[in-house]
């Protein structure tokens, strides 16, 4: 048998710096645990055109194709801001997703417990939260013909179409219900089926595919207004939402900040299925290069490490192993560690990038 493979994509800013972090605990697999991974590494963004002249060189998407999984730090900063649109950092990103066809974009909101007074809601409305948004995240809105700005008259007319084929629907749907059995059994699927025919086919398809073949997880639907609502009054009553890429775009970030920190947050976009029955993968925090803190050791590495749990779970199916880096997690934050980003009120001294990555190391040996 040959060891997963992982693709290893620093890029710029802060990504370096937090992926330092998870090449420790990837290497803590292999001594501690004998889960070898076959890691290699290559340029992404910036560092990429600095070094190429385009921040995703072919050789790097070829290499992406064939892993089990790429895991991408972040990209961008100051330095690229004036280049030609066609070269910014943020295309070599956008390409490798394109590419990959990773039409699932699984945003988790989980809330850690010593965080859960950190969140702009009631504690109680937070804490022990556990939910992931499934945003389809390749066609709708963003992607639809026609598009552009028009002269009509003597005015200009600003379009962009939503559309979504039976087919794009079908297999996120499919998506939000194979992870929903991993969890918590439940799906709520959100449109606008009340106002748009593109919500009114979101809604049978979604159904169709459930009496099909996922009858036995629950599923409800709800129109994406009220969802947006019912996230911010009782978010726990939700455990997978499914949602199409413009909703899925405003309700993850939402979510997303029911639980504290930018610094925190993990993210998966999945694909079709690979020869070897797994998904192409990457998973990469939702945070960006952070150019602000740079190079100063303040960066929060447990989105990046939250994402490589998130690759443990869903491309090499150690669920188990994804609990024991989440746990781990809780457990620094529980013993009181904190990156300046998690600093409250409480006066406690930040720790350093590299400081949280050994405490997460100390407390993932602790769990031997
Ligand atoms: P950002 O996410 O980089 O930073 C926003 C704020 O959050 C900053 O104050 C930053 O210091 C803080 N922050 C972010 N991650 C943190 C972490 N891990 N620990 C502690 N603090 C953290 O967003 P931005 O400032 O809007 O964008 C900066 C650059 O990143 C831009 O070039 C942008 O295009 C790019 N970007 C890239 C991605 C990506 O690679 N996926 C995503 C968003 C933005």
């Amino acid at each position: 048998m040959t060891n997963p493979s992982i693709l290893i994509l620093p890029g710029d800013g802060i990504g370096p710096e937090v992926m330092k972090e998870v090449r420790k605990v990837i290497d803590w697999y292999g001594t501690k645990l004998g889960l070898v991974f076959d890691v290699s590494e290559d340029l992404v963004g910036g560092i990429a055109y600095d070094a190429h002249g385009t921040p995703l060189h072919d050789s790097t998407l070829a290499k992406a194709q064939e892993v089990d999984a790429v895991l991408l730090g972040a990209v961008g900063g100051p330095d690229y801001d004036n280049l030609d649109f066609s070269v910014k950092p943020e295309r070599g990103l956008l390409k490798l997703r394109k590419e990959m066809d990773l039409f699932a974009n699984l945003r988790p909101a989980q809330c850690f417990n010593a965080l859960a007074d950190f969140s702009s809601l009631k504690t109680e409305v937070v804490s022990g939260l556990d939910i992931m948004i499934v945003r389809e995240l390749t066609s709708g809105i963003y992607f639809g013909e026609p598009r552009g700005i028009i002269e009509e008259g003597n005015e200009r007319v600003g379009i962009n179409t939503q559309r979504y084929t039976e087919s794009e629907i079908d297999r996120v749907a499919r998506s939000a219900f194979e992870l929903a059995r991993r969890r918590g059994n439940k799906v709520c699927s959100m449109e606008k089926a009340n106002v748009m025919e593109s919500g009114v086919l979101w809604r049978e398809v979604v159904q169709k595919v459930h009496d099909e073949d996922y009858a036995d997880v629950e599923l409800s639907h709800m129109y994406a207004d009220a969802g947006a609502m019912q996230l911010c009054r009782w978010p726990k009553q939700f455990d997978v939402i499914v949602t199409d890429n413009l909703f899925g775009d405003l309700l993850s970030d939402a979510a997303a900040m029911l639980t504290g920190s930018l610094g925190m947050l993990p993210s998966a976009s999945l694909g079709a299925p690979m020869a070897n029955g797994r998904p192409k993968a990457l998973y990469e925090p939702v945070h960006g290069s952070a150019p602000d803190i740079a190079g100063e050791g303040k960066a929060n590495p447990i989105a990046c490490i939250l994402s490589f749990a998130m690759a443990l779970r869903y491309s090499f199916d150690q669920g188990k192993e994804a609990d024991r880096v989440e746990a781990a997690v809780e457990s620094v934050l529980a013993d009181g560690y904190r990156t300046p980003d998690l600093l409250g009120e409480d006066g406690v001294d930040p720790v350093t990038t590299q400081q949280m990555g050994d405490a997460i190391l100390k407390a993932l040996n602790a769990t031997l």
